[in-house]
C-alpha cells in the first residue's frame, strides 16, 4: 500500500536515515516508519538483552560488596578488629545494613 504525502499528495518514498526508515517527500516532509513488525521487533529484542546484560552486571556488583577492615569490637570473643561490608536490600528503601565479622572467630553480625 503506497503512502501519500499529507501535504502535497505525491507518493512517499522510502529512505533510510540514521539505521531508521523514514517514509520521505520531495517537499520536506517525512515520518518514521514503523511497517516493519520484524524490525521493530528486533529491536525490543535487543534493547531487552542489553537490559538483562546491565541487570546481570548489577547483580554481579552486588554480590563483590568492598569488604573493609576497621577497628570494631567483637561482641562474641572481644577482638578489636573486624571486616565491615554493607548489604543494599533490594526494591526498599531502607538504608544498607552494615555487616561486621570478626577477623579473629568469624562471628557475624550487623547493626
Ligand atoms: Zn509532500
Ligand atoms: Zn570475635
Amino acid at each position: 500500500m503506497p503512502d501519500f504525502c499529507p501535504d502535497c499528495d505525491n507518493l512517499l518514498r522510502k529512505r533510510k536515515i540514521k539505521d531508521k526508515l523514514f517514509l520521505v517527500c520531495k517537499c520536506g516532509f517525512q515520518k518514521e516508519l514503523y511497517n516493519n513488525p520484524d524490525e521493530i521487533q528486533k529491536s525490543i529484542h535487543k534493547k531487552k538483552k542489553a537490559l538483562e546484560k546491565n541487570l546481570l552486571i548489577l547483580s554481579e556488583e552486588d554480590k563483590i560488596s568492598v569488604h573493609l577492615k576497621i577497628k570494631k569490637d567483637c561482641p562474641k570473643c572481644g577482638n578489636s578488629e573486624a571486616e565491615t561490608w554493607q548489604v543494599q536490600i533490594r526494591s526498599s528503601d531502607e538504608p544498607s545494613t552494615h555487616f561486621f565479622k570478626c577477623t579473629k572467630c568469624k562471628y557475624t553480625w550487623r547493626e
